[in-house]
């Protein structure tokens, strides 16, 4: 797991600061990347799109 900066550190569900980290990248079937974003603090996990296979990781996420 990674902790995450910027805009994906806070918690979008229990407004916690810099609580969120992320779990190691996988590709979905159509090449999708994706990654699983949890707060530690109060444990809600949302996957998110992080990229494609063609054009790699977004930069932002
Ligand atoms: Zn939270």
């Amino acid at each position: 797991m990674r902790r995450l900066e910027g805009k994906w550190a806070d918690c979008d569900f229990c407004g916690e600061e810099e609580s969120n980290v992320a779990s190691r990248v996988w590709q979905e079937a159509d090449g999708e990347l994706r990654d699983w974003v949890v707060c530690l603090f109060c444990g809600t996990s949302n996957a998110r799109r992080v990229g494609h296979i063609d054009r790699g990781i977004d930069p932002e996420a």
